[in-house]
């Protein structure tokens, strides 16, 4: 096979880097340029499927794997299976062994270190499933896992023990209880569908499935969590579009954690998607060496504002079994959150959560923008760091005084360079 160059340069400098990621960019036939593949093949989601990267063979006739990637494929398939499709595989630099692309799909030998805090089931999921796949926490809502299956494996998925078939849980969602149980609890009025991932479904098997929910009166509102629009944009067809435009409202969360995947057929995905009705949230998570900067975050939100997308949580990875590799502190997180809030279009800024270890559900973690809070006043400061007050109306005030206007302080020195 013709390795083909992949359209990166690793040694460009840093800016130039963040400019091209920003960039819209088709990476076909990128590593399959040598094979000819024709478009209407490329174009279809089963060849993408068939053809997928899942072997160290097939790695390794494309890329230069360090030896903590090649122990790693050899050492993880007992944990999460190896599959990329190569339309997200042509977005790996073929040379750069710090690729924030293959970091989150191609195996560490890491992934085979535990810490004693780290847990198989860090959401405590499994604990609250009345039914097979039907995870019923909170009181007006459920999470339903359809499928084990997705169109790529990312090494920290936080269902890793269930998702793929390689470990040691397997999921098997028991659909007719599931149905019974939601039409019986008239408390549930959301259902989200995730797994794995549906849209690997048929059109026919999903339309299965929200008709039947969408027959239950009491269930208000459907959504779907997916990362097929980034890792197989092709399942994406006007076909899917039409049967989901059905189901409304229909809310839909994707999941892009690096600017670099929101590519031309991505963008085209997404479109067919939101001009299907659908509103469009991402869920990234934060990893290092991936996306825990400011500059590479800022590119990925605004990029996905172009995509119609609105950015929707930044999540803290979870204490997931063998991620240590790909965590970050939670301050980084908030030091992301603070030079782009204030900063940016505030539809642009994700919300960062903690989902608490152990089933305690997400948690908002926020920079610190109240610095004092009293039955007269709020202290507070804004994006450069300058201090205002907010006077409280007071207990049966009838009429609430004006808030001050000018800073009250100067900002302090390491708020202001921020
Ligand atoms: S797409 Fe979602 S469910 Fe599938 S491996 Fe990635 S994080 Fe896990």
């Amino acid at each position: 096979m013709i390795v083909c160059r992949p359209p990166f340069v690793p040694e460009m400098h840093h800016h130039r880097k963040q400019d091209l990621e920003k960039a819209f960019v088709s990476h076909a036939p990128g590593y399959w340029a040598g094979q000819s593949i024709p478009a209407d093949l490329w174009n279809d989601a089963t060849w993408q499927l068939k053809n997928r990267i899942t072997s160290l063979s097939q790695l390794e006739q494309h890329l230069h794997l360090t030896d903590e990637e090649r122990n790693g494929v050899l050492l993880s398939g007992t944990k999460l299976a190896l599959a990329v499709t190569p339309h997200f595989f042509n977005l790996i630099d073929r040379d750069d062994p710090d690729c924030p692309i293959r970091r989150q799909v191609i195996p560490r030998i890491e992934e085979t270190w535990t810490d004693d805090y780290e847990m198989a089931d860090p959401c405590g999921e499994d604990s609250h499933m009345p039914v097979p796949g039907l995870v019923h926490r909170y009181p007006d809502r459920v999470l339903f896992l359809v499928t084990d299956r997705c169109a790529s494996y990312c090494r920290y998925c936080t269902r890793s023990r269930v998702v793929s078939g390689a470990g040691e849980q397997e999921l098997e969602t028991d659909f007719e209880a599931a149905f019974r149980y939601l039409e019986t609890h008239t408390e549930v009025r959301d259902v989200l569908l995730s797994g794995g991932d549906p849209l690997l479904f048929s059109d026919r098997r999903l339309e299965t499935i929200l008709s039947r929910l969408r027959a239950i009166p009491h269930l208000e509102f459907l959504r779907i969590g997916s990362r097929v629009p980034i890792f197989l944009p092709q399942r994406i067809t006007p076909a899917l579009c039409d049967i989901l435009r059905r189901y409304h409202p229909l809310f839909m969360s994707v999941h892009a954690n690096h600017p670099r995947e929101l590519t031309v057929e991505v963008r085209a995905a997404l479109e067919r998607l939101a001009d299907a009705g659908i509103p469009l949230g991402n869920q990234s998570v934060l990893l290092r060496g991936v996306n825990d900067d400011p500059e590479t975050m800022r590119a990925l939100i605004h990029k996905l504002l172009m995509c119609r997308v609105r950015p929707y949580y930044l999540y803290q990875l979870d204490l997931i079994r063998g991620s240590r590799h790909l965590r970050t502190s939670v301050a980084k997180g908030i030091e992301i959150i603070e030079n782009l809030r204030g900063h940016t279009t505030g539809y642009a800024i994700p919300q960062f959560v903690v989902d608490a270890p152990g089933g305690g559900g997400k948690i908002p973690v926020n920079p610190d923008y109240v610095l004092q809070r009293t039955d007269e006043r709020v202290l507070l400061r804004n994006y450069e760091g300058r201090i205002f007050e907010y006077p409280e109306p007071g207990s049966g005030s009838p009429a609430a005084p004006q808030p001050r206007l000018e800073p009250l302080l100067e900002p302090a020195a390491h708020l202001a360079a921020g």
